[in-house]
């Protein structure tokens, strides 16, 4: 089955067929963090449906360029380091390192990338941007010296989100706190220095200010992808104001269709009501690890529901997600020894087997449609039940063992949820150290005694022929 994707710009789902079939490349731009806290799970679940899909058009032969920017300025950074004492660049640099961290720990992929909105380069770009807005009349300085974009001049302003932007119509100049705009749906594009923003501003040919938000991720997409790019991502709240000022912004710079496809994902809940940091009811990666969950529970949890369906988060659903993947371990525990002998070097290719190319196809048909993961998971856990009978009734052998190991090098290479050594908290590997320690002293007493510490904390210590294996204990 060919590619296809929801395009939230239709409304519809679309075959994929990128900007430059020939060559195979493909260009996307994903809204990144306003680094004034730490991103909580919510924004992680955006950053990893991303990631699914970087990783599954990677596996159907993709180069993909991807570029994701930081908001390093706003209104809510400036409050921040203001509150805090501190200058802006210092304030974010701690929340910027922490990013990092925590994309590491859940397996996103890095960026090609991850540029900031306050590097001189791109504070250019989006001044030459405004100027041409402004000389084409998309765009106007108001008397509170600040530039706004001219909403009514841009036809397709409001296709993105299909809104109806005659309800918003307004007759004159609208009095109150909007009383320096022509519209009250203009936007933002240069906001004039006042007395809050403390050090913080850049010289223009308006008046020292500070960029939009908006302005911001236009100008950085067009300065490292150029004016066309074939996919954008983000979570659904970006859809308006956000992206469809960004249509309005490059477009009305460059006259050509600035994405082809328009990808955002539903919401990460709380008791049915969104993740943010405004209503206080998230959790940051902090948060959960210390509840002695791993990056690859936490990434299996916010990946394993179709990115377009809302996702609720509780608990429960990380306990499942940890039991889902015990199952998935203890298969290929069970594959490795049935592999034994016959294992043979793993290729990047997959299974061979009739049997693994049926199993490729279903899965990776499954993530071609709309990257569907509760299909593609759900073939998967069908596989494990099947397998693990089979291998109860003694009817597989050596050869089937290898070909289902190579299939899963393949899917993993997408989900990345493998168990692997680096997962192991720290002090459960010292701990695990200590007592290999002991039985090379052959101090079986001590050794014993490690082995129920680590049970206390939700390891077991199994000893086989090729060393002492520790792996989550059943129901811990
Ligand atoms: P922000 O830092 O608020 O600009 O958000 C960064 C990214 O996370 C954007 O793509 C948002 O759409 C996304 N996002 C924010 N909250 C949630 C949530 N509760 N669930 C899923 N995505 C979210
Ligand atoms: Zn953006």
């Amino acid at each position: 089955m060919a590619l296809r994707f929801f395009n939230t710009y239709s409304r519809e789902l679309e075959e994929f067929e990128p900007r430059d079939p020939k060559r195979r490349k493909i260009d996307i731009y994903t809204c990144g963090p306003t680094v004034y806290s730490r991103a909580h799970i919510g924004n992680f679940r955006a950053y990893i449906f991303e990631d699914l899909l970087q990783r599954h058009l990677e596996l159907r032969g993709y180069k993909v360029h991807r570029v994701m920017n930081i908001t390093d300025v706003d209104d809510k950074t400036i409050r921040g380091a203001r509150e805090a004492g501190v200058p802006l660049s210092e304030f974010t640099a701690g929340f910027k390192k922490t990013f990092f961290e925590d994309i590491e720990t859940l397996r996103i992929k890095r960026a090609d990338e991850f540029p900031a909105a306050t590097d001189q380069r791109y504070i250019d770009k989006m001044i030459e941007m405004i100027s041409t807005l402004i000389s084409r009349g998309l765009a106007y300085q108001a008397e509170d010296k600040s530039v706004y974009f001219r909403i009514n001049k841009f036809p397709d302003y409001g296709k993105l989100a299909h809104f109806d932007l005659t309800q918003l119509q307004s007759t004159g100049r609208v009095k109150h706190d909007e009383y320096d705009k022509e519209h009250i749906g203009d936007f933002a594009l240069w906001k004039a220095w006042d007395e809050e923003d403390g050090e913080v501003g850049w010289e223009s040919p308006w008046e020292r200010g500070r960029p939009g938000w908006h302005i911001e991720c236009s100008a950085m997409a067009t300065a490292l992808l150029g004016d066309q790019i074939d996919i954008h991502c983000g979570g659904v709240d970006n859809i308006f104001p956000h992206h469809e000022a960004e249509i309005a912004q490059s477009e009305g710079c460059t006259g050509k269709k600035f994405v082809r496809y328009w990808l955002h994902c539903a919401h990460l809940l709380v008791d049915g009501q969104k993740m943010s940091k405004s209503l206080g009811n998230f959790y940051t990666l902090g948060d959960v690890l210390e509840k002695g969950y791993t990056g690859r529970e936490i990434r299996y949890a916010l990946m394993r529901v179709h990115y377009r369906a809302p996702l609720n988060f509780t608990w429960d659903g990380m306990k499942e997600a940890r039991e889902s993947l015990g199952r998935i371990d203890d298969w290929l525990e069970r594959l490795r020894e049935a592999a034994g002998d016959k294992m043979v070097g793993t290729t990047r290719r997959g299974a061979r087997s009739a049997q693994g190319a049926d199993a490729t196809s279903q899965f990776e048909g499954a993530l071609d449609d709309d990257l569907n993961i509760s299909a593609a998971l759900g073939f998967l856990f069908e596989t494990i039940r099947e397998t693990n009978r089979a291998m109860d009734r003694n009817e597989f052998d050596a050869a089937s063992a290898n070909a289902w190991l190579n299939w899963w090098e393949r899917a993993d290479s997408v989900l990345m949820i493998s168990d692997s050594e680096n997962e192991i908290p720290p002090e459960v590997l010292k701990l695990a150290k200590a007592r290999e320690q002991a039985r090379l002293a052959k101090d079986w007493r001590k050794s014993d005694e490690l082995r129920d510490e680590l049970s206390t904390r939700g390891w077991e210590a199994r000893d086989t022929k090729d060393g002492q294996k520790i792996t989550r204990r059943a129901g811990a």
